[in-house]
């Protein structure tokens, strides 16, 4: 449950902190692996290639200095053998030599006397011979020329092929005479070279694939850690803190997963701090009976608490991150808001909610110091204090009332009295009966009204016997019987013998005395009053029913009011103090029961106790 809690945090708080581009995500371009395999490829096959390269090159270099080697001795042999030819100068004696020498050699001799010309040739002969060009100005020749010797690779349009040319200055008693030339076709170190590009190719191929399957490999296990990582990462990023990575490779891979490891620690307990956290604030603020609202410094909403949405009718959580004017519709509330984002300063005031059952709340607003800002609501529900400071104006309102007119009366007739009224002693004796009336009134309110606050203070605490309910009953209807008789009424009782009720005997006296002295004095001449009770599995429930005048509907809530009379001059004329039924109520709350009354005006009024067998339940 713990961990659930933790991964969801986490989520959270990956989602929100931790933007990192691809983080948790699959990585969208080539996996490493490939790329390492790419690279070491890639240097493998430039390092083949340059072998390759390298090889064929010295060979060739190889090839060609065996072919100057060889050409260099023959033409030491040749000079030796045409320096007298040569002397003679006829090409008729030089240039047979020439053909048998080139023969024997398997290379092209061209002799050349020293202007350039062509003495002999092994390849050419007769008119052809003289026809040949100057060979003066060729490359080989300025070569052997100037140092003795001279070689060169050219293609030569007289034989259509690649040659090697060697040239060898022919000398006699200090002075040049000529030059003697060979040339081989290279065609034989091309075919060799052609050879030598096969056998390397199949050579290098092998080495490539070699090269292949080991850059696999090594690439494989390079990113094998890698890849663990990664995942573990993942994971981690997933919210599950208990996955580690072991990589036991003794490098970096190893000090980073270990690094790794360590982070996903750290993270670990600090998401769960800051979950710990979370849940203790949340655990506070739904605990809250004070509604708390809080937006950020732009008026959105962030955070709300169950007592708030329970006052505000709010329901899901479709209000987080929108304004609190979109959901709050309440305009002295809202402009609130705004003045103590405007001001940045704290207030307070009060307001009343349209929704039922309009709720009084103070609102307590500040704004954090802390940047963002926030601004933190709090709605303390005052409709209790409300009502009861508008009880309290009532109540002082009606007892100045009631007790001003006794009063007012009573300060009149002793005036009079005190004026001389005691002279004629009828008319004295008849203003202090009405003096005795008026004192006894205010008596009997003082006196109800102690009885009032000393069982709502808790002064005259309940204590609840066993008692016999008809018997207590009977008790009570003797003491009002002369009142109902005078007025010819019929007073009937229905209380199952034996029913036995758990109450305080002094206050269900009081009850019972009240609200049949309210039947008799309600109900006209003639009329029927009746007590009835019966036994329920968990209750007894006491009627009192009437015959009498009834009470008007909408009245018919407010008559357990203090000083609630439908019909005032008749109550104080019969001596009502308006307190009776008020008492009542109190004094079957007390004992945990509850009281209610019907009525029809003309025919009647019941009222209903309904007393806990368990009182206190
Ligand atoms: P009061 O001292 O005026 O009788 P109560 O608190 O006992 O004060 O009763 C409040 C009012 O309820 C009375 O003034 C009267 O208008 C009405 N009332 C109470 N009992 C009855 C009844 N049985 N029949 C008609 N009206 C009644």
């Amino acid at each position: 449950m713990r961990n659930e809690r933790l991964k969801k945090d986490a989520a959270g708080y990956t989602d929100q902190n931790l933007h990192a581009p691809g983080f948790g995500a699959a990585p969208r371009s080539l996996p490493i692996q490939w790329k390492w395999m790419a690279a070491s490829l890639l240097l493998s096959t430039l390092v083949l290639l340059l072998i390759g390269g390298l090889t064929l090159w010295s060979f060739k270099r190889y090839a060609l200095g065996q072919v100057e080697k060889s050409l260099t001795a023959q033409a030491a042999l040749a000079e030796d053998l045409f320096r007298d030819p040569l002397l003679s100068g006829d090409e008729e004696v030089v240039d047979p030599i020439a053909d048998r020498l080139g023969q024997e050699i398997h290379a092209r001799l061209t002799l050349l006397r020293a202007d350039g010309t062509v003495a002999g040739d092994s390849y050419e002969s007769g008119a052809d011979l003289r026809k040949m060009e100057n060979h003066l100005h060729r490359p080989e020749v300025e070569a052997a020329l100037a140092r003795g010797t001279g070689s060169s690779i050219r293609f030569s349009e007289t034989v259509q092929m690649e040659m090697f040319y060697l040239a060898r200055r022919i000398q006699s008693g200090g002075e040049t005479i000529g030059v003697v030339r060979l040339a081989l076709p290279l065609s034989d170190i091309s075919t060799q070279m052609i050879q030598m590009r096969h056998f390397l190719l199949v050579a290098l191929g092998i080495a490539f694939l070699g090269a292949l399957l080991l850059s696999y490999l090594l690439s494989k296990r390079l990113a094998a850690p890698l890849l663990q990582m990664t995942e573990a990462a993942q994971t981690i990023a997933r919210g599950d803190f208990h996955h580690r990575i072991r990589i036991r490779s003794g490098d970096e891979m190893e000090a980073l997963g270990e690094a790794l490891n360590r982070m996903a620690d750290d993270l670990q307990r600090k998401i769960q701090d800051l979950s710990d956290d979370r849940a203790k604030t949340l655990a506070i603020l739904s605990g809250m009976v004070e509604g708390v609202l809080v937006l950020d410094d732009k008026g959105k909403i962030v955070l709300t608490n169950a007592s708030f949405e329970r006052m505000f009718v709010l329901s899901g959580d479709t209000w987080i991150g929108r304004y609190h004017y979109e959901r709050l519709r309440h305009y002295p509330l809202n402009a609130l808001i705004e003045e103590v984002i405007q001001s940045g300063k704290p207030l307070s005031r009060e307001i009343q909610l349209e929704i039922p059952p309009r709720p009084h709340l103070q609102v307590q607003a500040s704004v954090t110091e802390r940047t963002p800002r926030s601004v933190v609501l709090v709605f303390h529900d005052i409709t209790e204090i409300k009502r009861l400071e508008r009880m309290r104006k009532d109540f002082v309102a009606n007892v100045s009332h009631e007790l001003r007119t006794p009063l007012a009366a009573i300060k009149g007739y002793l005036e009079t009295l005190a004026d001389g009224g005691l002279e004629n002693p009828t008319e004295a004796q008849e203003f202090l009966t009405i003096l005795q009336k008026h004192t006894d009134r205010m008596a009997n309110i003082v006196r109800d009204l102690l009885q009032l606050s000393r069982i709502e203070s808790g002064l005259d605490p309940i204590r609840p016997v066993p008692i016999d309910l008809r018997e207590a009953v009977d008790r009570n209807l003797l003491l009002l019987k002369p009142l109902a008789e005078k007025r010819e009424q019929t007073l009937a009782v229905s209380v199952p013998p034996g029913l036995s009720l758990q109450a305080d005997p002094e206050k269900l006296n009081q009850v019972l005395i009240n609200l049949v002295d309210n039947a008799i004095k309600y109900t006209p001449e003639r009329g029927t009053i009746a007590v009835t009770a019966s036994e329920g599995a968990d209750r007894v429930v006491i009627e009192v029913r009437d015959s009498g005048i009834g009470i008007p509907k909408e009245d018919l809530g407010r008559i357990f009011e203090r000083f609630y009379r439908v019909d005032r001059t008749r109550s104080r004329e019969l001596g009502g103090t308006g307190l009776g039924l008020s008492i009542v109520k109190h004094i079957v709350e007390a004992h945990g029961g509850k009281i209610t009354a019907e009525s029809e005006i003309g025919k009647g009024s019941r009222f209903f106790l309904f007393f806990p067998k368990q009182p206190g339940v």
